[in-house]
């Protein structure tokens, strides 16, 4: 009886019998209005048919350490499968990993990233690691050091969830990161609250002067998006482009819009 296992095994389990899916999310660039990477997210199908919802069980998995190797996982196969992507399509694509925060502070994160870039032939510019502003400020100092490794082997580095945890703009402007990304709680009002017009269009003003794009997560309208790109935002992801897929139905995607 599986649900009477610790999690930490029902984790253990769950990837030995390869249960977890990698699910991609298009990005798009909203000058071109064209498909220029996805974002990597796992999924857990249970035996309902349902989905774990990924909030808890990589929180679970954080808590019990089993995180490392679900990383590793989800590294992996989402390098792998950009690259032969770039094969099918003749043209590149960029990828965006989450790091969680034990995972971004563990010793092996390089050797780990530099396994999964040699195996899969991937070019380092083509992938961003994604870490929360509240894992980055956590140990900002430490933080720094990891960015400064990761960067140095030619990857970029984003913010996600900006504006939802407690960020210190003096250490913003010390990270050594390429792009804020918009959390989704300030996008889904606009452009009828304006209170989150002004908070998006000054994230947006600030993250240019200090050098970074943006991306907006959670753009589900044509409106959304005018507004955003309006004010300058780079890229977009959200429900008006597509949701996260399984990895042949995103490639019907990419073929579709190419
Ligand atoms: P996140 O990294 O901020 O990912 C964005 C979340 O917003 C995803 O939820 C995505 O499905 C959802 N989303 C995308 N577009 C829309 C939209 O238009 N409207 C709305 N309402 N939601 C949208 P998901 O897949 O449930 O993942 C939740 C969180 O779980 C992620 O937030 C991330 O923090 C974490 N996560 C997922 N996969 C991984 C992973 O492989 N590693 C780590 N460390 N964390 C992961
Ligand atoms: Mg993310
Ligand atoms: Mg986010």
């Amino acid at each position: 009886m599986s649900y009477r296992l610790p999690m930490h095994q029902r984790l253990a389990n769950a990837l030995s019998y390869n249960e977890f899916r990698l699910y991609y999310q298009p990005v798009v660039d909203l000058r071109s209005g064209s498909i220029i990477g996805v974002e990597a997210l796992c999924r857990w199908p249970q035996r309902d048919d349902s989905f774990a919802p990924p909030e808890t069980f990589i929180s679970q998995a954080e808590t019990s350490g089993f995180i490392i190797q679900l990383g590793d996982w989800v590294l992996r196969t989402a390098l792998d499968q950009v690259r032969a992507w770039e094969r099918e399509l003749g043209h590149r694509l960029n990828v965006a990993v989450n790091l969680s925060g034990r995972q971004f502070l563990h010793h092996g994160l390089m050797r780990s990233i530099e396994d999964a870039v040699r195996s899969s032939g991937l070019a380092t510019d083509a992938i961003e690691f994604e870490i929360t502003e509240s894992v980055a400020m956590h140990n900002a100092e430490d933080s720094i050091g990891i960015m400064r490794q990761i960067k140095s082997l030619g990857m970029d580095l984003a913010l996600d969830d900006f504006g939802t945890g407690y960020s210190s703009l003096a250490y913003l402007k010390r990270f050594p990161i390429d792009k804020l990304k918009i959390d989704k709680a300030f996008v889904r009002d606009i452009p009828a609250d304006g209170n989150d017009l002004a908070i998006v269009s000054a994230i947006i003003s600030m993250a240019h002067a200090l050098g970074l794009e943006v991306q907006a997560e959670g753009v589900e309208t044509a409106a959304q998006a005018e507004f955003l790109a309006e004010c300058g935002c780079e890229y977009a992801q959200g429900y008006l482009y597509g949701r996260a897929l399984p990895a042949d139905d995103l490639a019907a995607l990419l073929a579709a819009s190419v």
